[in-house]
């Protein structure tokens, strides 16, 4: 008895404990079922993460529980939300970093438009060319826009810049004027002849005035942009020869072409000279007016043959000697100019921005220039206007009139 009655109240008190456990099994329950429920919520959310196979707005609560209960399955709660977490912080990384350029080409920007022209000593040592200019340098620009917006601003390159752009322009208008000209009034072998001094004079005043906007970009592009000037000079002489030669001796064919030979052999002799490192360095300023000056010069030997053969009066009337010789002063006067620096060793920090030596060698090579195009003109004309060569004879390839 008294043990049916223990084991009577012991199932009791057993049945009140199971009563008593019932709420807290179902709030542990509920509170699990809570949490799954949060995940499942923040997983299906697709501004948190949508990964392939999630349901999307508009899908029943069962298939979310069970596309829910595949991807709890997978795993891929714990997987997902660091990969997406990680994306995240890509993303916020590459907009942080792509505002932190953009805020530095806004500094380069106001940096490039708010330089200051500066003292000689301020040069780094590749920029200090001409101790007698004092001030109104420009600074290093490292870029080429910066460069080319200097154009418009005044400093001690402003002028050589201006000088041969304008000079560039000057013939290129001309050389455009002359090449449309129609075919019976000036045949193509004119147009050719006259077309190769063209070319060199623009050739010899873009190159220039494209070393002069860029020379202060670093010193790997000053130097090459000071080969391609100097390759132009040597590219003006050969173009200034080519016409002289070919209506001076017209009908004395070997000596045109022996000249010609050698105008273009001693041509790129001093381009190869001219893509000599230390051939633009200040050390090698007079070796540089010495190698064009004496290629220029290098033309007194078909003068000479010139006037032996015809005479003096003739090398004046019919080879534009008069022009020759001014053209050749005008040359030597700007080379002399160029390798003293006269004015400014006159005159040191007189002459920083207008009248300096390179930029009276620039106007004077323009001036030469046109002389030379005036003389080779007058040259074409009076040799045209005789007619065709007469030859003397036929065994001879030498040809007169
Ligand atoms: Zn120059």
């Amino acid at each position: 008895m008294s043990r049916f009655v223990r084991s009577a109240s012991e199932r009791r008190e057993s049945e009140e404990m199971e009563i008593r456990r019932r709420p807290v099994l179902n709030n542990d329950l509920d509170a699990d079922l809570g949490m799954f429920d949060d995940t499942v919520s923040c997983l299906s959310d697709p501004h948190v993460f949508a990964p392939p196979g999630t349901p999307q707005d508009g899908a029943s609560d069962e298939e979310t529980n069970i596309d829910s209960e595949n991807i709890v399955g997978e795993d891929l709660d714990t997987l997902s939300l660091p990969q997406r977490a990680a994306d995240q912080a890509e993303q916020l990384m590459r907009k942080v970093l792509d505002e932190a350029e953009q805020a530095e080409q806004l500094v380069l920007k106001v940096l490039e438009e708010a330089w200051k022209v500066c003292h000689f000593s301020s040069l780094p040592q590749w920029l200090q060319d001409n101790d007698f200019l004092h001030r109104g340098h420009r600074p290093p620009l490292p870029s080429f826009s910066a460069c080319f917006r200097s154009i418009f601003r005044i400093h001690t390159e402003t002028g050589n810049i201006w000088t041969h752009l304008l000079g560039c322009l000057w013939f290129l208008g001309i050389a455009i004027y002359f090449v449309v000209q129609p075919s019976d009034w000036i045949q193509w072998q004119e147009k050719l002849v006259f077309a190769t001094f063209f070319l060199g004079a623009i050739l010899c005043m873009g190159m220039s005035f494209t070393y002069h906007t860029v020379s202060c970009h670093s010193e790997q592009v000053g130097r090459l942009f000071s080969k391609f000037d100097y390759c132009g000079i040597a590219l003006l002489i050969i173009g200034s020869f080519v016409p002289w030669l070919y209506y001076g001796f017209y009908c004395d064919f070997q000596p045109k072409l022996i000249y010609l030979t050698v105008v273009i052999v001693l041509g790129i002799a001093a381009v190869i000279v001219s893509l000599w490192d230390k051939f633009g360095t200040p050390k090698y300023r007079p070796l540089r007016a010495g190698v064009f000056a004496g290629f220029g010069l290098s033309g007194i030997v078909p003068a000479v043959h010139y006037i032996y053969m015809e005479g003096f009066l003739s090398a004046f009337y019919n080879a534009s000697f008069g022009w020759l010789v001014l053209m050749g002063l005008l040359y030597i006067f700007g080379a002399a100019l160029y390798a003293l620096r006269v004015p400014e060793r006159w005159f040191p920090g007189k002459c920083d921005l207008l009248f300096h030596s390179h930029q009276l060698f620039h106007i004077l090579v323009i001036a030469a220039a046109f002389v030379h195009y005036h003389g080779i003109t007058e040259m074409a004309m009076k040799r045209l206007t005789k007619g065709e060569c007469h030859e003397v004879d036929h065994s001879d390839p030498i040809v007169t009139y």
